[in-house]
């Protein structure tokens, strides 16, 4: 993928853009323009608002360093970018260039509260509310930025949307790809409510922040052939600008303002998920790369989320033919591999015409996904008349113990009349379901019936998690807060060897 410049190629158009940058640059210098982003840049306008400019998509080094200033978050790009995109702000804009150092101004449009971005051919286009342009032949790369330290509203489609910062636009021929350039902190305020709700304890929040913080440090150039650092999806953080923004999630950024968690002195990348299953995963077992701040360990903290998934042979052979993996008529299904610490990292399935294998995160990417919640599953397979059951959540009703409700309704049964254990070392014992008993509060156990066994051929996924589980689980997070833990203790248990500073 290139990088999206403005279409002119020619040695000519080369060497009139090098010309004009030097202009740029001539005056910019003599008129001391060179400003940080978030001051008021509101000196008299020095080039004429209807321009045309040439700027290479890069004009300046950019800052090196592990923490920088400014994040590039692309809002729309490949198959959402826009053939055009309206930004709005009551005192108007400036045009210039940005990145992770921030803005610098070329051009003022502070008369322009609102401006309509159209790409053609390459080259930018903005025309105001009355349809009058007001800049032309713009280069692809172009920072608008709004003045006055006002926020933007960007209007793509139906959808307005407002945030901080300011915009870079990219043209790729006749389409516009859109990224919101913001402050890492300001970012930060419209990441930590999607991530985490608001309503959580304090320290979890903090705990976020600081993690969303370090992630975004590392990912810089994540979607470099875009031209932005992170995405406002889930393959990145999730972000939605000033939408997203809650008093309690800021108050959480602004307390650890700058802080990130360290390994080495080096920033690390702070992988997190929804809730682990009880284990935090070790990075190789997920992913295959190593790390020594992303390794295996008991996680007392992160209460038990189950799932189960339910997944006939035929469903899965389709699910094969549509990722281009189809063995023919499925004949079995296995765990192959687990980790010390009980997560599947290979499942292997063979069918008529070949066997396939998902090792790690495909497990949970690609093989039936989005069912598969984690790696951390039992799989019973009911072609081999495997007894099932499961155990959920019920309650008792209200003035009666859970003792007396089992009684009245047992909830375990079996068409057979007798359910099979085994024990450790192998031993089978036949029980009548009444003498089952389950341990623990509130819990069920449910037995299939004879049909679901000797019927359609399926298998079964029992598991307890939510997500990778490489890194800091989020309701483990949550749970040592309401026990009392700081932030950093909370980070430090999850990233093993870690600093936060
Ligand atoms: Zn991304």
């Amino acid at each position: 993928m290139r990088l999206p410049i403005n279409s002119e190629t020619t040695a000519h158009s080369v060497l009139r853009r090098f010309i004009a940058l030097l202009l740029v640059l001539a005056v910019a210098f003599a008129a001391g323009y060179f400003l940080p982003a978030e001051e008021d840049a509101s000196e008299e306008t020095l080039l004429d608002p209807i321009l045309s400019f040439f700027r290479p998509a890069k004009a300046y080094a950019e800052t090196p360093s592990d923490v920088p200033a400014y994040v590039r978050v692309g809002l729309y790009y490949g198959n959402t970018a826009k053939t055009s995109v309206t930004l709005g702000c009551a005192g108007g804009f400036f045009l210039g260039s940005g990145g992770n150092w921030g803005f610098t101004k070329d051009v003022s449009l502070e008369g322009y509260p609102q401006i309509t971005f159209t790409a053609s051919g390459g080259v930018i286009t903005g025309v105001d509310g009355n349809g009058t342009a007001v800049a032309s032949n713009v280069a692809s790369g172009v920072c608008v930025w709004p003045a006055s330290g006002g926020r933007v509203t960007i209007t793509a489609g139906s959808s307005t949307k407002t945030y901080r910062g300011g915009v870079i636009l990219y043209a790729w021929e006749n389409s516009l790809t859109v990224v919101n350039l913001v402050g890492i902190e300001q970012y930060l305020y419209g990441v930590i409510n999607a991530e985490m709700y608001y309503t959580n304890p304090e320290e979890a929040l903090k705990a976020q922040a600081v993690a969303a913080r370090s992630f975004a440090c590392v990912a810089q150039n994540t979607h470099k052939a875009y031209g932005f650092d992170v995405c406002s999806t889930t393959h990145c953080q999730v972000y939605r600008g000033v939408s997203g923004e809650t008093t309690a999630t800021t108050a959480a950024v602004d307390a650890t303002k700058g802080q990130c968690v360290r390994y080495n002195g080096q920033v690390v990348r702070t992988y997190y998920s929804s809730n682990n299953g009880g284990w935090i995963m070790d990075i190789k077992d997920a992913w295959g790369s190593t790390s020594p701040y992303c390794l295996a360990k008991e996680d007392p903290y992160t209460p038990v989320l189950a799932w189960n998934a339910v997944l006939t042979y035929d469903e899965i052979a389709q699910r094969l033919n549509a990722i281009g993996r189809g063995v023919g008529t499925v004949t079995s299904v296995d765990v192959t591999k687990r980790t010390d610490y009980g997560y599947v990292t290979e499942l292997t399935i063979t069918g008529t015409e070949r066997t396939t294998v998902f090792t790690r995160s495909q497990i949970l990417n690609d093989f039936a996904a989005p069912l598969m919640k984690s790696q951390n599953f039992i799989l019973i397979d009911n072609t081999k008349e495997a007894m099932l059951y499961t155990i959920s959540e019920g309650a008792a009703s209200e003035g009666e113990t859970a003792e007396e409700n089992a009684a009245a309704e047992p909830v375990v049964s079996s068409t057979t009349g007798t359910v099979t254990v085994l024990s450790g070392d192998g031993t089978a014992a036949e029980l009548s379901t009444s003498e089952l008993s389950v341990q623990g509060e509130s819990q069920t156990v449910q037995i299939p019936t004879t049909a679901e066994i000797s019927g359609v051929k399926s298998v079964c996924f029992y598991g307890s998690g939510n997500g990778h589980s490489v890194g800091m689980s989020q309701d483990g997070a949550k749970e040592m807060a309401k026990q009392g833990f700081t932030f950093d203790e909370i980070l430090k248990f999850y990233y093993s060897g870690t600093e936060v500073y």
